[in-house]
């Protein structure tokens, strides 16, 4: 049997392991991938932490995994051996639930896979996942870039998309970080008179080198005020997990504002009823997406140029990549390459 290098976590809170293991071998509906390259995403902590219902262990985390098909199982049509492909978090559906009848795979509720959670993800240099998950690569993005789009990167840009915000409607970007620096170049592709939104002056520059128009200083400046001044965003992503930060956005929000969270704030957000009533605002929140949405992602940043900022780690020194990106101090994602 050929064996592979994984890392795995041995049990819910346990320490990272390199271990060799056989290969495995795709089964019907399913294909192996060579992993190439691999994101480390603050959502593995689901993995090594066992902080969500229907881990098994040990585990092979990540879901932000790019590599090419090498073995196809039964029953798969439309991928080929050599193609270059990628999964996120969205690992496969059921295909018979309520929302998958209706071709809402993300919110499949009765069978669906995430990648690196309920199936081995992509700190490996080997793996097989449903090949309702694959997504294609464009020639023109390395590995190492890709794996990011497949969570930060489609999570930022289908929220986007999808807000209802046109052409020339101011659009804010609350955070700078992993996610929010893909956000700023999304807005600013797409036409959104984009604001930056982060703490401190320094990351002034940095903010319109990505595309914004303007920049607000949160830890200087009234981050609802200022979004008043320049007319009120029609949308306001927000990327932060401190709820303090969105609360102070919040009031930005113009007439048929809505707030998007892609980040999970860390207290419960305070919204005054008469600021959603009266000019129609709305707080609303955004998954990641379809392995589809996740190919628009890919093409879109082939398109316009559009790529993260990495920090790149081999795959037997993922335990000191992840402490990495749990520091916060990464610019802005961490990867493992590893083949
Ligand atoms: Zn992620
Ligand atoms: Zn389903």
């Amino acid at each position: 049997m050929p064996k592979m290098r994984a890392v795995q976590i041995p049990t819910a809170r346990g320490e990272f392991q390199i271990v060799e293991r056989d290969i495995p071998q795709p089964g019907p509906g399913a294909v192996r991938l060579k992993v190439q390259a691999c994101g480390i995403c603050h959502s593995d902590e689901y993995a090594k932490e066992g902080s969500r219902p229907g881990i098994t262990y040990p585990r092979v985390p990540g879901h932000e995994v790019a590599g090419v098909v090498d073995a196809i199982g039964s029953g798969v049509l439309g991928w080929e051996t050599g193609q270059r492909v990628g999964v996120g978090w969205h690992g496969g559906h059921c295909g018979y639930c309520n929302s998958c009848r209706r071709g809402d795979f993300v919110t499949c509720s009765l069978g669906r896979q995430i990648t690196g959670l309920t199936c081995d993800g992509g700190y490996t240099e080997y793996m097989v996942i449903s090949a309702a998950a694959l997504a294609k690569i464009p020639e023109a993005i390395p590995a190492t870039d890709a794996g990011p789009l497949f969570c930060a990167g489609v999570t930022t840009f289908n929220a986007l998309r999808n807000s209802g915000a046109r052409t020339g409607d101011l659009v804010a970007i609350l955070g700078l970080g992993g996610l929010g620096h893909l956000g700023v170049q999304f807005a600013a592709k797409m036409g959104f008179e984009t604001v930056g939104i982060a703490r401190g002056k320094d990351k002034e520059s940095f903010a319109k080198q990505l595309g914004a128009k303007h920049y607000i200083d949160a830890g200087a400046q009234n981050v609802a005020a200022e979004l008043e001044k320049l007319g009120g965003a029609k949308v306001i992503l927000s990327t932060v997990t401190s709820g303090k930060a969105v609360n102070a956005a919040i009031g930005g929000m113009g007439i048929n504002g809505k707030t998007i969270l892609v980040g999970n704030p860390d207290r419960p957000l305070e919204i005054p009823g008469r600021l959603l009533i009266g000019g129609r605002r709305s707080v609303s929140g955004w998954p990641s997406g379809s392995p589809i949405d996740s190919q628009d992602t890919l093409a879109y940043c082939a398109l316009h140029g559009i790529r993260p900022m990495t920090e790149i780690y081999p795959l037997e020194r993922a335990a000191e990549a992840y402490a990495r990106m749990l520091s916060g101090e990464a610019r802005f994602r961490v990867v493992l390459s590893i083949s």
